[in-house]
């Protein structure tokens, strides 16, 4: 499971997260909705530690840490059982679908070679790009990249997917096969926080939905109440404004 408490975040004196709460039972699939702006990407990027917090305790699972007082081991620690899947894929251009996907299994997990081979291949098979592995990913289209973003995630086997945007960059005739991907792993021992806006896709993945608002969590609940029974008025005029 994934749990935050009190988490806040600012860049200088912009107070971007502030007093998030959020907690997602193991293998849940958590969305989050909100206007450009509204500190999505710093969330996600801040349980990475892509952008650390200010403040706040985070766990995963079984390690509960204070950001405030936690040590460097601690963040490469609680790093490793999360990846990220990015809007703009952001792989390494210049090397092939099957470098990408065993980086970090050599340079983080210090797997030997060979093992992180038949591993990457495993999940490149499992996004459709088994046929594509020896591909430098510049010549690849932006679907197969983002396949190949979901197989370097799924390749460490983390805890916690995150995916920040994964179909917005994309060619509307793309999009059904990288959310289909993502619906396939869903819902198994992984649990994932999913920015998007696709709103039907997030009403039949998502166990619970959130609506982020200048860094606030406005209303959470199941699809259900978030898109068809929203309380709060601002919840109302986003899903509005968005379907
Ligand atoms: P969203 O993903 O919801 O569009 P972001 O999390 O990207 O929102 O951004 C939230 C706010 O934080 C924005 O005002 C943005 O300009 C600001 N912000 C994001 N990253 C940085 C950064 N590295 N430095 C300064 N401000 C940032
Ligand atoms: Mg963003």
């Amino acid at each position: 499971m994934l749990k935050l408490s009190n988490w806040f975040k600012s860049f200088g004196d912009h107070e971007v997260l502030k007093d998030i709460h959020l907690e997602v039972p193991t293998g849940d699939v958590l969305t989050i909705i909100g206007s450009s702006g509204s500190g999505k990407s710093t969330l996600l990027r801040s349980i990475n530690f892509l952008e650390p917090a200010d403040k706040g305790k985070i766990q995963i699972d079984d390690v509960t840490k204070d950001v405030q007082t936690m040590k460097q081991e601690d963040i490469l620690k609680l790093r490793r059982k999360t990846a990220m899947v990015f809007q703009n894929y952001a792989l390494f251009s210049k090397k092939t679908a099957l470098e990408n996907v065993m980086e970090s299994l050599l340079m983080v997990q210090n797997l030997p070679r060979a093992e992180a081979e038949e591993i990457a291949h495993h999940y490149l098979e499992q996004v459709g790009m088994g046929d594509r592995a020896d591909y430098h990913t510049i010549h690849l289209s932006g679907g197969q990249q983002q396949r190949v973003g979901i197989a370097r995630a799924l390749a460490i086997e983390p805890k916690v997917i995150l995916f920040d945007e994964p179909t917005s960059a994309l060619d509307p005739e793309l999009v059904s096969g990288i959310l289909e991907i993502i619906q396939s792993i869903a819902h198994n021992n992984t649990t994932m926080l999913l920015v998007t806006h696709e709103m039907n896709f997030a009403k039949e993945v998502s166990d619970q939905v959130c609506f982020l608002e200048n860094g606030v969590i406005v209303e959470k609940g199941d699809p259900n109440q978030i898109f068809n029974q929203p309380e709060s008025e601002r919840t109302k005029a986003f899903i509005q404004g968005i379907i």
